[in-house]
């Protein structure tokens, strides 16, 4: 597996500017050699990202971590995703034998107890769900955008994700919040209402507020923390670091 992860960082055309999403999602599926796992919050981007795989029959499993803590619009989006696409998207939810004593221990709202609590909340509802809609998997595709916050600034469009020994692939990587919103109004594909409301960054309800003006996409998830990199878990790895930018650096 590793050696063809490390020969899956060829970036080709695919990578330069201009390429069309629907010719990067075929390039990383021809590059990975595997399972291709698409996960979605159905965010914006990856909205975008499910109507291209679809669009162009790059073939991939589709899923969701399902905390248990979202909006009522995002359940009505998942199925109204379902049902535009003719798809069904695979929830991974949290082990119950982890859940229960995490919410006995710190209380069904602990999490905005301490930075320790969020994480732990954010691991039990969030990664290990993740770590069991990734087992095996040989590619990842995410929605992850340079613009979104200081600490995505050097998201690439590929990166081998050494401590899930797989091809970690972000088809979004240099587009603005602009381009995906024209792509998506342009093509009618259905978004979350609550991005209307001033959050662009939706998660798990008590969580997520409406950002200010001038504030960064991420600003209203996680937003009584000052530390500022405002990220769950789920795209960093053991070492603290943003796991592409670690890849990057390993693979350099
Ligand atoms: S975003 Fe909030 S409710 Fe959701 S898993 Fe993280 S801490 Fe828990």
């Amino acid at each position: 597996m590793f050696a063809g992860v490390r020969d899956a960082f060829v970036e080709g055309e695919a990578g330069h500017a201009g390429a069309s999403l629907a010719a990067r999602l075929l390039h990383a599926r021809a590059l990975t050699h595997g399972r291709l796992v698409l996960t979605t919050s159905f965010g914006l981007e990856d909205q975008l990202l499910t109507h291209a795989a679809v669009e162009s029959g790059c073939a991939l499993d589709v899923v969701t971590l399902d905390t248990g803590r979202l909006f009522d619009e995002v359940y009505e989006l998942w199925a109204e995703t379902e049902r535009r696409y003719g798809i069904r998207i695979k929830p991974f939810t949290p082990d119950p034998r982890s859940l229960e004593p995490l919410v006995a221990r710190i209380g069904i709202n602990g999490f905005r107890d301490s930075i320790e609590n969020r994480r732990a909340c954010c691991r039990v509802r969030k990664v290990e769900p993740l770590d069991r809609a990734l087992a095996g998997a040989a590619g990842w595709i995410s929605g992850l955008r340079a613009g979104q916050s200081s600490a995505r600034a050097a998201v690439p469009f590929l990166a081998h994700d050494a401590e899930r020994d797989l091809l970690r692939i972000n088809p979004l990587f240099d587009w603005t919040r602009e381009q995906v919103a024209d792509a998506v109004r342009r093509d009618g594909i259905p978004y979350n209402r609550l991005h209307d409301a001033g959050m662009p960054s939706v998660g798990c309800q008590p969580c997520t507020r409406a950002i200010l003006p001038g504030e960064d996409e991420r600003a209203g998830r996680w937003w009584w923390e000052q530390d500022g990199s405002r990220e769950c878990g789920l795209h960093v790895g053991r070492d603290g670091r943003l796991v592409r930018a670690a890849a990057r650096e390993d693979a350099a």
